[in-house]
């Protein structure tokens, strides 16, 4: 059974067909630019070439066309047609406190969705606009939506109301939700096949640190706390955002900056963080180099980074009280050994204690630990196109 998975952003299209069999991922694809100009089709088909198709593709409806053409084609395709698509499973950001699973979408898990645009109006609007492309293009094939959000909704109501007058959580639902769950379930799920224990007997910590980064406490399986927010603003120090900060840096800057609520938005989310520190980049590759080179602002930046995911671990480590395992996923948690090797200096009395070899170790499954470590630490590559394809055949079938 062959199962597309899709994951829309404002002018993006990213898919990949899996054949759930054995989890092949048959074909993977971009659709960039759409409703630019210099739009364009990149396809990587299972055993071919990639292609760059350079296509006007004015909205998302055209863009999956294309996809579904490309998929089918004779030259560069994986299958022959259509029907050899038996669902679509589409990464949606907010589930609000509506959804607490994935879902089959169908017009009551529609209106559902736009009423939590208000929750993510930069987020949800492209995640409909992609089921509706879908849902035209394939009327007659099962649809399943996957949130961000809902592995968080386990969490416990004193961990998600915001100490603010409680009438503002009431009348707008304004309270901490968390996002990258669906990468955190995956890793904590991987975490516990790895250890052999049954994921209801441990306490794990996730490391998700990319360019947006979140630490998530995992208790028996279920989400109990996470760095993320309301928004993806909240916790750590990320590429471009800020984390979290004293609230009142907003109304001060306002003031002495002269700047609007848009201006005060942007500067948090797109200038801060590693790149407003460093002022070099949000990469990590490039800010190592600079540190590497002696500036003063890009080891600066590095240092706050992992300061704060430290201090995220302890704080887990005390809500969990004790860990069995901490794990690192995603494109710096997953390859960046000084980054890793910075958090996790000096936390033996913690338990965690990593061999500084087995760390040197990227992009693949493995135990990092020294052996007689108290707590394990695991790298876990994150595979979140997989994670929605599971997801998907668990609910068609
Ligand atoms: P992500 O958002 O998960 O794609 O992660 C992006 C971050 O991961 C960037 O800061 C990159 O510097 C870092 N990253 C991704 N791949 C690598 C790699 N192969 N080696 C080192 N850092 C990487």
């Amino acid at each position: 059974m062959n199962i597309l998975v899709i994951n829309t952003g404002s002018s993006s299209l990213k898919y990949q067909l899996i054949d759930m069999k054995d989890e092949t991922v048959l074909a993977k694809g971009l659709c960039d630019r759409i409703g630019l100009e210099h739009a364009f089709l990149k396809q990587t088909g299972i055993g071919k070439e990639t292609v760059v198709i350079e296509k006007d593709m004015y909205n998302h409806k055209i863009a999956m066309q294309e996809v579904v053409n490309a998929l089918i084609d004779e030259k560069i395709g994986v299958i022959k047609s259509m029907d050899e698509i038996a669902a679509v499973g589409h990464r949606v950001v907010h589930g609000g406190e509506e959804f607490h699973d994935s879902v089959i979408i169908d017009g009551n898990v529609m209106k559902a969705i736009k009423d939590c645009v208000e929750l993510a109006p930069l987020h949800n609007p492209p995640n409909i606009v992609g089921i509706e492309a879908c849902q035209q293009i394939m009327p007659n094939i099962p649809m399943i939506a996957v949130f961000d959000t809902a592995f968080h909704q386990t969490l416990p109501r004193h961990a998600y109301i915001y100490p603010l007058p409680f009438e503002i959580y009431e009348k707008y639902k304004l309270r901490k939700y968390g996002f990258h769950g669906t990468s955190h379930k995956y890793v904590a799920q991987r975490a516990a096949a790895l250890m052999g224990k049954p994921i209801e007997e441990l306490k794990l910590i996730s490391c998700h640190l990319g360019n947006g980064a979140s630490i998530c406490a995992v208790k028996n399986g279920k989400s109990i706390e996470t760095s993320m927010g309301f928004t993806p603003l909240q916790g750590l120090c990320m590429g471009t955002r800020s984390g979290t900060i004293d609230p009142a840096v907003i109304s001060y800057l306002m003031e002495k900056e002269k700047m609007t609520l848009k201006d005060v938005s942007d500067f948090l989310n797109k200038k801060s963080g590693v790149l407003g520190v460093s002022g070099i980049s949000s990469d990590f590759r490039d800010v190592q180099s600079a540190a590497e080179a002696g500036n003063e602002r890009a080891l600066l930046a590095l240092d706050i980074f992992c300061y704060r995911v430290k201090r995220f671990i302890g704080d887990y480590a005390a809500i969990l009280n004790g860990i069995d395992a901490v794990i690192f996923t995603a494109g710096i948690g997953e390859n960046n050994d000084l980054v890793r090797g910075k958090i996790l200096k000096d936390m033996d009395y913690l338990g965690i204690c990593i061999d500084m070899e087995k760390n040197k170790i990227r992009g693949q499954e493995i135990d990092i630990s020294v052996s007689d470590a108290k707590v394990r630490t695991l790298i876990i590559p994150t595979n979140e196109e997989l994670a929605i394809a599971r997801e998907t055949l668990k609910l068609v079938q």
